[in-house]
């Protein structure tokens, strides 16, 4: 049988319930076989990048996805020295999988508003299907033209016919607002975040520190 393979990469600063739910769904809905998490590398400009080193986010998604069978930590991207496009990290994983394999990459919508900023964007659909997961406030309408028009063509309301790259398909799940910003902002303020964060992720922010 074809494998079915999800990539869910971002920078986890720190990995909180949004990510963990959007995680599950996509692995559900989509019907996948595993849902692999990659946390980002080092950042490209520095000044807005993370506030946590990458191999701490590394070790707090580990935490995070710890007992779930469906979810897995990939650390290629924190093993790189230097910075990873996600175009090159679905070239490598698309060489590992062998072309039959389904490939989906799954982003929030607000990621999907600036995919056009992307390094050889238009590359991510020849290599992956893209699954989004809506964000408060989403309306395709607001997508710069050339990524709306790749969302109003890609997206296939008959799942029997699924393809190894190429599709889009927007979650089901309902909008949750929640961001690592918001969570810091919590986190630094002495706010509860009990519900936003996993307590073993919680845990070890208090232990070394972070966002404080
Ligand atoms: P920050 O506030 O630091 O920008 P973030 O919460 O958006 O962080 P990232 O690690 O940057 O988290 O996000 C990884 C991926 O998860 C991105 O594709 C982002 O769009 C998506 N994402 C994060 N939070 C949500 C959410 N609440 N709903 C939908 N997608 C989300």
């Amino acid at each position: 049988m074809t494998s079915r393979i999800g990539v869910f990469g971002g920078t986890f600063d720190p990995i909180h319930h949004a990510h963990l739910r959007m995680a599950r769904a996509f692995a559900a809905e989509l019907d996948l076989d595993q849902v692999r998490l990659i946390p980002a590398g080092q950042p490209y400009h520095r000044g807005r990048g993370p506030l946590a080193s990458p191999g701490q986010r590394l070790d707090m998604v580990q935490l995070a996805i710890a007992g779930d069978a469906a979810l897995s930590v990939d650390d290629r991207e924190v093993r790189r020295a230097k910075p990873a496009y996600t175009v090159d990290t679905l070239r490598e994983l698309r060489r590992e999988l062998g072309e039959a394999a389904e490939l989906w990459f799954l982003i929030g919508g607000d990621s999907l508003a600036a995919l056009d900023s992307w390094k050889d964007w238009r590359e991510l659909f020849r290599l992956a299907n893209l699954a989004v997961a809506m964000r408060p406030g989403f309306d395709p309408s607001d997508l710069p033209a050339e990524v709306f028009r790749e969302w109003r063509t890609r997206q296939v309301s008959d799942f029997s016919n699924r393809t190894a790259s190429g599709t889009i398909r927007p979650l089901a799940l309902p909008p949750l607002d929640l961001s690592a910003t918001a969570l810091r902002a919590r986190l630094a303020a002495g706010d509860a975040v009990d519900g936003l964060i996993a307590p073993a992720v919680l845990a070890y922010i208090r232990q070394h520190g972070l966002y404080r």
